[in-house]
């Protein structure tokens, strides 16, 4: 376990993966009934900006940075004000300094009755982690196998929420793993939403991996997909994806006005681009 995400906490793709997941939770706060997030590879919730490791090469500037410089529309400034207003809460002075994970922005965006389950397997990375909601009796932070909780913690006693699934892709067999882990938690909880990240490098590879999500008969799985360049050739990131297992029926039309308008923030050389469609979609 080599990946450490301080390197890259805050960049383009942090950036849309937290809008995806502010977007569903605020769908989901829509109905009083209570909600779970479940954070499979939470990292460690919270991000310095100043520190070595987010210096080391400031992906952060391209993403979050930019976005808080742009000029923005007011339409765009609606959808993201509940993700800008937890990262101005922890920037009160109002210089960018610090930045959320995944686990804190669900948190800062839950009520009192929703609960969170957080799960990070780097031992270090997990004590950080459990630092931030001490004696929060909303939320379990652990110390356990992400692939392990997305089983075993569903379903949801709640019945209803959000499952992440973050991986750090070190090893190649993770595009797989992703695919069967939905097929499995899905079969206990059919009627949460799933959110699933994956990189933008290798595109037959991903061609696999919609197959796989295809083949797992799941039928409303939306794939979302932003890229800062074209492809290259030897295969290098170019972009960020994020797989929305049950979607609201909001979030697709959500996400074109929002990315059309990231797109020139995010990718400024003019070589972006984006494209949302679904792997499946019938009731
Ligand atoms: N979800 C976080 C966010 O958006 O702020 C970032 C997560 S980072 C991409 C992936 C994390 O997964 C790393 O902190 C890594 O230590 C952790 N990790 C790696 N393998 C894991 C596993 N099998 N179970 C749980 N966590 C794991």
């Amino acid at each position: 376990m080599n990946y450490r995400h301080a390197f890259h906490a805050g960049n383009f793709a942090d950036v849309i993966k937290h809008i995806i997941l502010t977007r569903i939770i605020c769908y989901l706060q829509k109905k009083d009934k209570a909600f779970r997030v479940l954070d499979t590879h939470a990292g460690i919730g919270l991000y310095d900006l100043t520190s070595s490791e987010a210096q080391r090469s400031p992906e952060w500037k391209q993403g979050i940075q930019a976005l808080m410089n742009a000029k923005r529309s007011t339409e765009l400034n609606a959808l993201i004000k509940p993700y800008l207003d937890v990262i101005n809460e922890l920037n009160a002075s109002g210089t960018l300094k610090l930045y959320p994970g995944s686990p804190l922005l669900a948190r800062k965006l839950m009520r009192s009755q929703d609960r969170l389950t957080a799960t990070e397997l780097h031992p270090k990375d997990a004590v950080t982690l459990k630092s931030h909601f001490e004696g929060d009796i909303q939320v379990k932070a652990i110390e356990l196998d992400g692939w392990q909780a997305l089983v075993a913690h569903m379903p949801p006693k709640e019945k209803r929420g959000l499952v992440l699934v973050d991986p750090p892709f070190e090893k190649p067999d993770e595009y797989t793993r992703l695919a069967s882990g939905l097929f499995r938690a899905h079969k206990r909880f059919s009627t949460g939403t799933y959110a699933l990240w994956y990189p933008i490098k290798d595109l037959a590879q991903i061609q696999t991996f919609v197959d796989q999500l295809y083949n797992t008969g799941i039928k409303k799985v939306l794939r979302i997909e932003f890229n800062t360049h074209q492809p290259t050739n030897p295969p290098s990131l170019h972009g960020t994806g994020m797989i929305v297992v049950n979607p609201p029926f909001t979030l697709e039309e959500e996400m074109n006005l929002i990315l059309a308008e990231l797109e020139p923030i995010l990718a400024p050389e003019g070589k972006g681009g984006f494209n949302i469609s679904w792997i499946y979609n019938e009731d």
